[in-house]
């Protein structure tokens, strides 16, 4: 049995993978919603897929222990980009439900290592609380949530390194995420449309990969973004990209042994 996917396997695998307790099942969280003249609604669907799928299927091949890639949950929290043509979003509760009624399930059948791996920024905090919950109602449970990819120290040094935009230039259908597309499938980008928006950032409200300024400010997004762009575009290239999504894959991969050897800390009720 040497599948990545989850719902590949018949119940009956599935039974004899959940006796082991070095199963990991990674689940890819993402969103349909604008992303600039020159990238699809789904690049947030496409990148952490590639970028999850990478990770699970390079963990299986140097590790003893395993890793099983649950299906994309396509649809996320972005109530705030509904003025662009195309974005789907769910409430914020259906979402964190959504994700806790699959662990609900995945803890029923003893799959209880689970990381989530999210590639839309407006999710971090509800699969930052998804992951939360499901420690919570399943002591003993290792449940982790990464809110971004290219977070760790070592990738932030690799995004210092490659990019060419200014600080804001990396945020949405930016810089990072058209390199990123252009590794994967450059036809569906359309480059000659791509435009560089980044709006007026002060030292109290930014926003750059991986991360923002002090305070959180996310009203409509067509305030910010006429093109729906936050971001260079413009400087994006498939070698940056293939570099990144490599970086990404390795970053991930890690999260994966992390789940997998973390020790279980299921506390004590000291009511009793
Ligand atoms: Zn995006």
């Amino acid at each position: 049995m040497s599948r990545t996917m989850y719902a590949e396997h018949t119940w009956l695998e599935l039974r004899e993978l959940s006796a082991r307790d070095d199963v990991v099942v990674v689940i890819p969280t993402a969103t349909l919603e604008d992303h600039g003249h020159h990238l699809p609604i789904d690049t947030d669907v496409r990148l952490i897929e590639a970028i999850a799928r990478g990770a699970v299927e390079r963990f299986n091949q140097r590790d003893s222990a395993r890793a099983l890639l649950f299906p994309t949950a396509v649809h996320g929290y972005t109530p705030h980009h509904l003025d662009f043509p195309g974005t789907v979003s769910l409430r914020w509760n259906v979402f964190v439900e959504s994700l806790l009624d699959c662990g609900r399930s995945l803890c029923r059948h003893g799959f209880d290592r689970i990381l989530i791996l999210n590639g839309h920024g407006s999710n971090a905090p509800l699969v930052d609380m998804a992951a939360r919950l499901m420690n919570v109602e399943h002591r003993g449970a290792v449940c982790m949530a990464s809110p971004l990819y290219l977070t760790t120290p070592e990738s932030v040094r690799l995004l210092e390194e490659i990019r060419s935009s200014e600080p804001g230039g990396m945020s949405h259908a930016c810089e990072l995420e058209t390199s990123l597309y252009l590794a994967l499938a450059p036809d569906l980008v359309q480059m000659d449309k791509a435009v560089r928006e980044v709006p007026e950032w002060n030292e109290h409200v930014w926003n750059d990969w991986p991360g923002g300024g002090p305070l959180s400010y996310w009203p409509h997004w067509s305030g910010f973004s006429e093109s729906g762009v936050m971001g260079d575009p413009t400087v994006a290239t498939a070698r940056k990209g293939r570099l990144l999504l490599e970086r990404a894959r390795e970053e991930a991969a890690g999260f994966i042994a992390e789940v997998a050897r973390r020790p279980r800390a299921p506390g004590r009720d000291h009511h009793a």
